[in-house]
């Protein structure tokens, strides 16, 4: 609640540094209006007031309208717990649920419980979420202006950015990609890095990795996105405190 107060505070501080001279200019014009002061002073109390009630007024209507963008452009999350897009989707009549990070890696730890295949499942798993978003929501994120995506315009490279943006947006970490040598056929390699991922969060080297998941996922966005085969592996992981993110290099595979 603090916290909130706070935030409320530092978010709306021009509005309140503006409001404290406005409310003394109009009691000056109020009550000294018939004061035996020069014309010249005179004058200067209803003008500051008009110019200081503008700029009031204004601000409040940049706040109100920063808040109407806030509340239909997706937000960049970092906690990974919440995140607009789904609801931004589900408005569109694609049905979205809510899990807690802590649920999906309580997930993914029995996942590896129960399995004898360790990382591959991950990465299959991963493979098929990738695959998904390919067929139904790279197509179906075009109602948002700001992910518009337009298949027949855009270059390999610039839809890879795009889904770099897309990721930022759906809570699952701060995605940013490089690129690399490009090979004569048109095909090229790159990295990969994501800050505070969904997958390491809270968790060291002496927990299981889920790292293998967004392998999986990434192999099969790349490939979907570009057209040719690639492969991805994890260089280095957040989970290792000496790296704030996780690093994943994709090469086309020949
Ligand atoms: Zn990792």
């Amino acid at each position: 609640m603090k916290n909130m107060i706070k935030q409320h505070l530092i978010r709306n501080a021009p509005t309140y540094i503006v409001s404290v001279p406005t409310i003394l200019c109009w009691i000056i014009v109020a009550y000294w209006g018939e004061s035996t002061w020069k014309e010249g002073v005179k004058i200067v109390f209803p003008a500051l007031a008009i110019l200081l009630t503008i700029a009031f007024f204004i601000l409040i209507l940049v706040n109100f309208v920063k808040k109407i963008v806030k509340m239909t452009v997706s937000e960049v999350v970092k906690d990974g717990d919440y995140h607009l897009s789904g609801a931004i989707l589900y408005k569109e009549g694609v049905p979205h649920i809510s899990l807690r990070v802590k649920t999906i890696h309580t997930i993914f730890s029995k996942i590896l419980d129960i399995t004898t295949c360790n990382d591959q499942i991950l990465v299959e798993l991963g493979k098929c979420v990738g695959d998904n978003f390919i067929e139904n929501s790279w197509r179906t994120m075009d109602f948002a202006v700001n992910f518009k995506v337009d298949n027949n315009q855009m270059t390999p490279k610039q839809k890879l950015v795009k889904w770099m943006d897309m990721e930022k947006t759906a809570g699952w970490g701060e995605f940013q990609i490089s690129f690399f040598q490009e090979q004569s056929c048109g095909r090229f390699s790159g990295e990969i890095k994501v800050k505070n991922c969904f997958l390491t969060s809270e968790r060291t080297l002496s927990h299981k990795s889920f790292c293998p998941f967004l392998v999986g996922y990434c192999r099969a966005i790349i490939t979907g996105l570009t057209g040719f085969e690639v492969e991805v592996r994890e260089d280095y992981c957040s989970r290792d405190p000496n790296n704030s993110v996780c690093a994943f290099s994709f090469n086309p595979v020949l």
